[in-house]
């Protein structure tokens, strides 16, 4: 094991379940304490405050403490879990079987149903984002997955075609940036192909898609997420770590639109003092241009990413920024574990969101599983270690073996570290977000 810390010598590389290297820290950081820099198958058997308290929280049907906004939402998020790490789990209820199987589909011990799979198709990523992948941890010296480490899409589309076979209705195709990775509408058109597929998407970072969104959408993609942290260019380049031009990822989402993709969400991660002051401008365009905007709130995954709990900008106080220039009102969930808290503007001008992973944990309602771009099965964003898929897979596990072994994860699953942040989980290692896809 090596310390390859900036200065303080708390960035350490250490192994993973697969062998592979992680960047993970040491040491113990409270919240708000200063961080360091840091075939498709056939199937033929082959320092938060703590979650519902703070200004802006009651519980998820709380009431939120924007002038001028109601709250009519009928579909509230289920209330968090008492904050213990000594709470019971639930015996698993119960559930209707999964399609074409006589076996019921699984659920956690908190009860809860795996409907989401993000799947990450590379590790790499052609932006150096302050927040998520910093230029001076992540340099030319950084030895990214070799290829051989890598899932290729038949292994991928093979277990995306298992992970619907329980239960899974929405995939997600993420990295990294995945667009990055060679051919990757072929991969869209596989799994596009699996039945019982309900919404299938990508999450770019916009940067190719004047090339690839049309390509993409031929293969079956139906809609896609786009990252824009600000439309200063300035901003924007400093953000993106490599100096890339806002134009470029405008036009990329304009592509998107001439394509087809709808609807184009763009997703914007604030951090205060960075990109604050961008919130309303992108507001105002998101919604002049018939853009779903989500803003994300500035999240301590990973290790290197110098997060402080000083550097969020909470909710409460981005929605609070638009109301004063654009009044909103709430909206309710459209689908129950839906992340984003979603608002209209008074004038029926359109929809605006909020993913509030820091100041509104929604841990209790989360149905997403990830898999890694080497093969390693996530039930939480900010899980330490996966389950090894590839290796079974890469050996001759059946379609059987590979789904009682996904099956086997979920139903033992029991975390829920955001609502747990302020229980003194931050000096717990955690993969980064774009090894295990964001
Ligand atoms: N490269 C693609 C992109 O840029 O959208 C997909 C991967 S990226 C990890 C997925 C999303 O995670 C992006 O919207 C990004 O802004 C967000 N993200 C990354 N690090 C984050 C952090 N520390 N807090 C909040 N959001 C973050």
């Amino acid at each position: 094991m090596r310390i390859l810390g900036a200065g303080s010598g708390v960035v350490e590389l250490t192994g993973g379940t697969s062998g592979h290297r992680r960047w993970y820290r040491r040491g113990p950081v409270g919240v708000g304490a200063q961080r360091p820099v840091s075939a498709v198958t056939g199937l033929p058997g082959a320092g938060a405050p703590p979650a519902g308290t703070g200004p802006q929280a009651s519980a998820r049907g709380r009431v939120y403490d924007v002038p001028a906004m109601t709250d009519p939402r009928s579909t509230a998020r289920p209330p968090a879990p008492a904050p213990a790490s000594n709470v019971a789990p639930a015996p698993a209820p119960a559930t209707p079987p999964a399609p074409g199987t006589s076996a019921p589909l699984p659920l956690d011990r908190l009860g809860r149903r795996m409907h989401d799979l993000r799947i990450s198709v590379t590790d790499r990523c052609n932006f150096r984002c302050t927040y998520c992948m910093p230029a001076e941890v992540f340099g030319r010296d950084y030895a990214f997955l070799p290829r051989r480490q890598i899932l290729t899409y038949e292994e991928v589309a093979r277990l995306a075609h298992l992970f619907v076979a329980v239960g899974v209705e929405k995939l997600r195709i993420t990295g990294g940036e995945p667009t990055v990775r060679h051919d990757l509408p072929d991969l869209v058109r596989m799994v596009a192909a699996i039945d019982g597929v309900r919404d299938l998407t990508l999450t770019t970072n916009g940067s190719t898609l004047r090339r690839l969104a049309g390509p993409l959408a031929d293969a079956g993609l139906r809609r896609i997420t786009v990252s824009l942290d600000s439309l200063d260019d300035e901003v924007f380049r400093r953000m993106n770590g490599v100096d890339f031009p806002v134009d470029r990822v405008l036009d990329g989402i304009a592509a998107a639109v001439q394509a087809g993709l709808a609807p184009v969400k763009v997703n914007m991660v604030v951090r205060r003092g960075v990109n604050e002051d961008s919130i309303l401008p992108v507001a105002r365009w998101a919604r002049d241009a018939g853009l779903i905007l989500r803003f994300i709130e500035f999240m301590d995954v990973g290790h290197t990413n110098g997060w402080r709990m000083d550097e969020v900008v909470p909710q409460v106080e981005i929605l609070a920024r638009i109301d004063a220039a654009m009044p909103l009102e709430a909206l309710p969930a459209t689908y129950a574990g839906e992340v984003a808290d979603r608002f209209r503007y008074r004038d029926g001008s359109g929809e605006v969101g909020v993913i509030a992973s820091v100041t509104q944990p929604f841990c209790r309602a989360c149905t997403r599983a990830r898999l890694s771009a080497e093969g390693e099965l996530y039930t939480c964003l900010f899980a330490a270690a996966g389950t090894d898929l590839k290796t079974p897979l890469r050996a001759g596990a059946t379609d059987d073996e590979l789904s009682e072994r996904i099956r086997a994860v979920w139903t033992i699953r029991a975390d829920r570290y955001s609502e747990l942040r302020a229980a003194g989980t931050a000096d717990r290692p955690r993969v980064e977000m774009f090894a295990i896809g964001g």
